[in-house]
C-alpha cells in the first residue's frame, strides 16, 4: 500500500466565542494560548451567535490579539445594527483597536428589522465596508445549502455576489461528509466562484449538542456517525476517542483532496481542536529547502 505524499503549505485557523464567567473565561484563555502554537493563520471571535448579543466580541477580539499575537478577526453580523451609522461606528472602534479583519455575516434578523442594516445584501454591505477601509473580509458559504436559500443555485449566486464585492475568502458552515464539500466545491467553480473556500470543521465535543447545532443550520449528520456515538452511551472516554478519530480522518481526507486551509470551530476547547489542527498539518510534507550548491 503506498503512502500519499502531499506537498504544499497547510494553513489553519480557529474560531472562539466570547466567554462569560471566570471558568469559561479561563477555558478560552487556555485554548487561545495552546492553539496559537499551531502557527495559526488567524483566529476569529463570533458575534452574537445563538442570540448571545454582541457583548464581549470587541473585548475578546482585542484581548486575544494582544495576548496571542495571532491576527484576530471579528465576526460582524449586519442584523445586529439598526442603522449604518452604528455599524460603521463599531467598525471604526475595531479599526482603531488594530483589528483589520472581519467575517461579515447577515446574522439572525431581529423582529421588525430587515436584518441587513439597510443594505440590499451582505455583498452590498461588503462593498461599502471595503470602500471605507482596507479590511480583509471573509464571508460564509454553505456546502449543504443555507436552510433559507431559495435554491442551491441561488445560494451560489449569493456567494458569487460576495466574491464580486471583494470578499477575500469564504469559510464554510461545518459538514460531516466530505463528499458534500467536494461536490459543493465543484458546483461553486462551475458557477464562477473562484474565491478560496475554507472548510469549517466542527469537532464533536458533545454529540447531542453538535447534532442539535447541525439540525439548526441544515448540516446532515450521517447515520453511521449517529450510530457510532449512540454506542458510546455514557462512556465519555469512548466518545472522546471516537470524536478524535473522526476529526483526524476528516481533515486528513480533506488534505488528500486538495484542501490547503481549514478553519476549526474550537468551541473554546483545546483537545479536539488541537487533534484536528495537528492531523491536518501532519498530512503535508514540508517542502524541502533546495540544497545549497557546492561552490
Ligand atoms: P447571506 O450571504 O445573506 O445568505 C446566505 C444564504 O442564506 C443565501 O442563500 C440567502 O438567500 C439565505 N438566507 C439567509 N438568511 C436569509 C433570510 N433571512 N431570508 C432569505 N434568505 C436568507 N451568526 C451569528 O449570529 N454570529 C456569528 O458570529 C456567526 N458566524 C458564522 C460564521 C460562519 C463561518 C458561518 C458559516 C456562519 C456564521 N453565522 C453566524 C451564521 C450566519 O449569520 C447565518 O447562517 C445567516 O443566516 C446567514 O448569514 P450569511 O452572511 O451567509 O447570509
Amino acid at each position: 500500500m503506498g503512502v500519499q505524499i502531499i506537498s504544499g503549505t497547510p494553513r489553519v485557523s480557529v474560531e472562539y466565542f466570547p466567554a462569560k464567567g471566570v471558568v469559561k473565561e479561563r477555558a478560552l484563555m487556555t485554548a487561545a494560548h495552546a492553539l496559537r502554537r499551531f502557527g495559526l493563520d488567524f483566529q476569529t471571535v463570533t458575534f452574537g451567535a445563538g442570540g448571545t448579543g454582541v457583548d464581549g466580541a470587541f473585548e475578546w477580539c482585542t484581548q486575544l490579539a494582544q495576548i496571542t499575537d495571532v491576527p484576530t478577526v471579528c465576526h460582524v453580523t449586519l442584523s445586529h445594527f439598526e442603522r449604518r451609522e452604528s455599524l460603521f461606528a463599531f467598525l471604526d472602534s475595531l479599526w482603531n483597536a488594530g483589528i483589520r479583519r472581519l467575517v461579515l455575516l447577515r446574522g439572525d434578523a431581529a423582529e421588525g428589522r430587515d436584518g441587513l442594516c439597510g443594505y440590499a445584501s451582505v455583498a452590498d454591505a461588503l462593498a461599502a465596508i471595503k470602500n471605507q477601509q482596507c479590511w480583509d473580509i471573509s464571508v460564509a458559504a454553505y456546502p449543504e445549502t443555507h436552510p433559507l436559500a431559495q435554491s442551491a443555485d441561488d445560494d451560489l449566486y449569493v456567494l458569487r455576489a460576495k466574491q464580486e464585492a471583494g470578499a477575500d475568502r469564504a469559510i464554510t458552515q461545518f459538514f460531516f461528509n466530505n463528499a458534500d464539500f467536494y461536490a459543493f466545491r465543484d458546483r461553486a467553480l462551475r458557477a464562477g466562484v473562484t474565491l478560496a473556500l475554507v472548510p469549517g470543521i466542527m469537532p464533536i465535543t458533545n454529540f447531542d449538542r453538535i447534532a442539535s447545532f447541525a439540525h439548526a443550520c441544515g448540516a446532515k449528520v450521517p447515520v453511521e456517525l449517529q450510530e457510532a456515538f449512540a454506542q458510546c452511551g455514557n462512556d465519555t472516554e469512548r466518545h472522546s476517542d471516537l470524536a478524535r478519530l473522526y476529526v483526524q480522518a476528516q481533515v486528513t481526507d480533506l488534505a488528500a483532496n486538495g484542501v490547503e486551509a481549514i478553519h476549526v470551530y474550537s468551541m473554546n476547547r483545546v483537545d479536539l481542536a488541537a487533534d484536528a489542527l495537528r492531523a491536518f498539518k501532519a498530512a503535508f510534507v514540508e517542502q524541502a529547502a533546495p540544497l545549497a550548491r557546492a561552490g
